[in-house]
């Protein structure tokens, strides 16, 4: 069972056309688009609620939040990789090419290189 509700971990997002000239897809012109987002706890991505869903929505047991479907996708491989944990594995390894320990380049946890060098595309704060 969740810790907490799940709708506690809902955002709102709401697109007001009603006196738009013009409008979207999603809102057309003269309608007021209201739905329920939810932030992915991998990769952070916010996703806009389907209406019409019939799948169940994606959720990691391991940090007890939803997840986006592509992130569903790694966890058997990956297992749960919150983002929070994402981020500082770079901030370690941009650390550590800084200090010339890893060479030029960046993995994610998984392995996959995030990017060819270090040395044009990335430019950490110097301390
Ligand atoms: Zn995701
Ligand atoms: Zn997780």
């Amino acid at each position: 069972m969740p810790r907490h509700s799940l709708r506690s971990l809902e955002g709102y997002l709401q697109i007001d056309h009603r006196a738009a000239p013009s409008g979207t897809l999603l809102a057309p012109a003269g309608s007021n688009f209201e739905t329920s987002t939810i932030t992915c706890s991998h990769c952070h991505s916010v996703q806009i609620f389907n209406p019409f869903r019939t799948r169940p929505r994606e959720y990691c047991r391991s940090c007890d939040k939803y997840i986006c479907d592509p992130c569903a996708g790694r966890l058997p491989i990956e297992g749960c990789v919150p983002f929070a944990k994402r981020l500082d594995e770079m901030e370690r390894q941009i650390r550590a090419a800084e200090a010339g320990a890893l060479g030029s380049v960046l993995v994610d946890p998984a392995g996959v290189p995030l990017v060819a060098s270090t040395t044009d595309t990335m430019h950490a704060d110097k301390a």
